[in-house]
């Protein structure tokens, strides 16, 4: 890569962000390392008028990382409840009590040791280390990947690891000397806001002179990454039973996508949530549909208000404290419109 390149690259994306870029963000002008890994965390696979206002309610209910550590999961989870991935919950729960426990309650201050905590790969350990302690450390989530390859017209095949791994070194090998969190910053609002996936605002670009993606006519074609991901179908009953008041909750176990979430009893299959009520008259509610990243999630409903003794295991929750629960926000939708 020509030094001219990367001096270039460097000082334009800083002078950009300065005059143009995202600087008012709740989680931004702090070096607070809570903060930043909370906001980094919220904002993987969401957008940021998702996040503010979780994001807000996290930290006044626990305002330092002991805090959230003292908490509980299924506290943190009801918290979390309808911000989807709940893995990144879990996880947050779990880094909170390894730097409570662990660190004496202070985030480590490089990328290598942010990176040995629950939940926190390269590019986030990156990005707390650069914002935070100014380390001169790359990223590379899915924006700044976009970014750069179309930058860089890089046609290795990201779903190698080897090509990602190249992509890696082209990151470092970019940085500026200084100003690595502005630059960090730049690089991300770029990508959340000019070079977008499908349509990348090429003419407002400021790298645009240097961009040989743009040069080649089609930057859309960059990233290159050929294995897709492979789409499955799922379909699942619930059973919506109500009691004096009260709905019937179970809490999920296990290490699906709801684990630790609390839901309506689910079957696989119609006859079997039938089974669990014998007698009772059910009332079908119009299907719903929850998109994840792996599968479509095809959830049906079967309501009825109980009055016998016999119904299926779980805990009966009165309807005005369903708040305190972590309910998936397909459900939660569900209940405050039904
Ligand atoms: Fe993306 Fe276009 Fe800017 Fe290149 S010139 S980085 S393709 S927006």
């Amino acid at each position: 890569m020509p030094e001219t390149l990367i001096d270039d690259f460097g000082q334009t994306v800083v002078a950009w962000q300065r005059r143009h870029g995202r600087n008012s963000l709740p989680w931004q002008n702090t070096r607070d390392p809570y903060r930043v890994w909370l906001s980094e965390i919220m904002l993987q696979q969401t957008q940021v008028t998702t996040v503010l206002g979780y994001y807000e309610r996290f930290l006044a209910r626990w305002p330092r990382v002991t805090d959230l550590a003292a908490a509980t999961l299924d506290e943190v989870l009801a918290q979390w409840a309808g911000l989807g991935y709940y893995s990144r919950a879990r996880n947050l729960h779990a880094c909170a009590r390894a730097v409570a426990a662990a660190h004496g309650g202070a985030f480590p201050q490089t990328a290598a040791q942010l990176q040995t905590l629950p939940g926190i790969g390269r590019s986030t350990a990156a990005a707390i280390a650069a914002f935070c302690f100014g380390e001169r450390v790359a990223i590379l989530d899915g924006n700044v990947k976009r970014v750069l390859s179309r930058v860089l017209a890089y046609d290795g095949d990201l779903a190698s690891s080897a090509a990602e791994k190249r992509l890696w070194d082209h990151a470092t090998a970019l940085l500026p000397l200084q100003d690595v969190d502005r630059y960090t910053q730049g690089l991300m609002d770029l990508g959340a806001t000019v070079c977008t996936a499908r349509s990348p605002d090429c003419l407002l670009c400021p790298v645009q002179p240097l961009c040989r993606g743009q040069q080649t006519g089609d930057p859309t074609r960059f990233p290159v990454k050929t294995k897709k991901l492979k789409r499955s179908r799922r379909e699942n009953w619930w059973l919506w039973l109500e009691r004096e008041g009260r709905v019937l909750l179970q809490q999920r176990s296990g290490t699906g996508v709801w684990a630790g979430l609390w839901t309506l009893p689910m079957y696989d299959d119609e006859a079997a949530a039938r089974a669990a009520v014998p007698g009772a008259a059910l009332e079908t509610l119009p299907r719903l549909q929850h998109a994840l990243t792996h599968f479509d999630w095809v959830l049906h409903t079967l309501r009825a208000p109980l009055t016998g003794e016999t119904s299926p295991e779980g805990t009966w929750v009165a309807r005005e404290k369903l708040a305190a629960y972590a309910l998936p926000a397909p459900l939660k939708k569900l209940m405050e419109e039904s």
